[in-house]
């Protein structure tokens, strides 16, 4: 007969913690949200790669592309790059991330001296820009021989077959600054001359990117940004069980810094031979983690097959008809407990700590905690991260307010059919298991990040906790009852506003 298990599968929200003892020193600028994400003999030494923020943005077409992993590592977080789509695209977008440098910005509109007053016209319509770079062949890279502002014409004054090299600001005229300026320097370039842009420019005149001065209150340093030794921006990437032998190598030589299998159910004998293949190629230099699990022989799995860590949740995921589709899945508080327990046995067993990483099901911000004191090192989450200006889908305005797109991996929009038919020949998908969807518009990523980890600390110390690894051993837990969930919301009064928790 099939096993039962005796215990209920549950969710974040059937949980609440316990406070404990807060002394004076707990306060949220003590506190530490620095996370292990890879491997290591904990005790001994420090994991090899840990992250500032226990947030990591989910492998999704609609939620982690170049701008989003930007966006995410200067907060001290980490974005796997989508896999579902072709090797070049994805490894390009790695490469972004890794060319990005904070505050250069790469010139978007560009024009050569022998275009006319008309192409600057239209490419400010569709750009938006004003600062316009007149290359010598029209490109971001091209030798800078001037710049085009809107100072410099008057579209009543001058006839639009007018050529650019009539109008510009010719290069000697400009200030313009050498590659490899910090950009403290630059900024105080652009403040002691008095200009609102500064072209940088390599030894011999190529455009390298322009600094503005509207972005200087963004150029404040941002202290938990997360770099590689080469002080790049850190990003990660998704890979599948069918293409690795050429993704792989494609996305580490883009410069991608750790990997994951992307699948709904990581106990598989493809991931198994995915992991083993990463492994004997490049050891232990490459970073892989697997998933995902919910249970004890799932993570067991994977931990022996090497996975650097493993990534919890099926069927939790906003998007995601798994359970309903397949009823494949485990509510996602108790699959975190489970796989956190076969962690800390596997460890007692074999001193290596493999870092868990709670996937999906996270709605409300209090819930990013309740997984962190349930015992899971990280996070990855789409919906939350979807909702921002960094995410690559559309915004749109519907039924009277903004919102953003949505789509599972699984859906038909995406057609991720790596990740759910591993075993498959011919590909394709003959049932979703992911809807395409509308998610309320939230603004800039750095605003609610700040607004969430605020009540994660808060939280933390609530709990006498100043790093997560305390947090995890000292979280006391109470199962709540359908009825005092009510009371946990506002009730019984008539609110003014709309509901803004998140
Ligand atoms: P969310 O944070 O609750 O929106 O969940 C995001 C997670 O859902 C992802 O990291 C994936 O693990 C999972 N996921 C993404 N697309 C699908 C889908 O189409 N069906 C089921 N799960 C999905």
């Amino acid at each position: 007969m099939a096993k039962i298990y005796d215990i209920e599968s549950r969710t974040f929200n059937e949980y609440l913690l316990i406070p404990n003892y807060t002394s004076k020193a707990c306060n949220p600028s003590n506190v530490s949200l620095k996370t292990p994400i890879v491997r290591y003999r904990r005790g001994e030494e420090e994991s090899p790669f840990s992250i500032n923020i226990p947030l990591t943005s989910a492998v999704m077409q609609a939620v982690s592309d170049d701008g989003l992993a930007i966006a995410l590592a200067r907060q001290g977080g980490l974005s796997f790059i989508f896999g579902s789509q072709s090797i070049e695209r994805q490894a390009e977008m790695v490469r972004k991330v890794k060319r990005f440098k904070a505050g250069i910005v790469v010139s978007d509109s560009n024009l050569t001296p022998d275009d006319k007053l008309q192409d600057v016209i239209d490419l400010k319509a569709v750009k938006g820009h004003s600062t316009v770079a007149i290359t010598d062949d029209g490109t971001a890279t091209g030798v800078l021989l001037g710049l085009v502002t809107s100072r410099d014409y008057r579209v009543s004054r001058l006839d639009p077959e007018t050529p650019v090299s009539e109008f510009m600001t010719p290069l000697d005229q400009l200030v313009v600054a050498e590659e490899g300026i910090s950009l403290s320097e630059a900024n105080d370039l652009i403040w002691d001359h008095k200009v609102n842009q500064l072209p940088i420019l390599t030894k011999d005149g190529n455009l390298v990117g322009m600094v503005f001065r509207k972005d200087y209150s963004e150029h404040k340093e941002n202290p938990l940004e997360l770099m590689d030794e080469h002080k790049r921006l850190a990003v990660g990437a998704g890979i599948n069980t069918r293409d690795y032998e050429e993704r792989v190598p494609a996305l580490l030589e883009a410069g991608a810094d750790v990997l994951v299998i992307d699948s709904s159910d990581g106990f598989s004998e493809y991931q198994q031979e995915t992991l083993k293949w990463v492994k004997e190629h490049y050891g232990d230099e490459v970073y892989i983690g697997g998933g995902n699990v919910i249970d004890e022989d799932g993570f067991r799995f994977l931990a022996e097959a090497g996975a650097d860590f493993i990534k919890v949740g099926i069927g939790g995921g906003s998007i995601c008809i798994t359970r309903e589709q397949k009823g494949i899945g485990c509510g996602q508080a108790t699959a975190v407990q489970m796989v956190a327990k076969a962690r800390d046995k596997y460890f007692e067993e074999s001193g290596i700590y493999i870092p868990i990483c709670s996937d999906g099901g996270i709605v409300y911000d209090n819930h990013m905690s309740m997984a962190l004191a349930m015992g899971a090192d990280f996070l990855m989450l789409g919906r939350y991260f979807a909702r921002f200006d960094e995410s690559p889908s559309r915004r749109l305005f519907v039924n009277g307010s903004y919102v953003k797109e949505y789509w599972g991996e699984g859906s038909n929009r995406a057609r991720n059919w790596q990740r759910y038919e591993e075993g498959t020949k011919s590909g394709g998908m003959v049932f979703e298991e992911g809807v395409d969807s509308y998610v309320p518009y939230a603004g800039s990523l750095r605003q609610n990040l700040d607004s969430s980890l605020a009540k994660m600390r808060s939280t933390m110390c609530a709990c006498g906790a100043l790093t997560i690894e305390e947090f995890q051993k000292k979280a006391r837990l109470i199962r709540v009852s359908a009825t005092s969930i009510t009371e946990g919301g506002a009730h019984d009064v008539i609110p003014k506003d709309n509901d803004m928790r998140s």
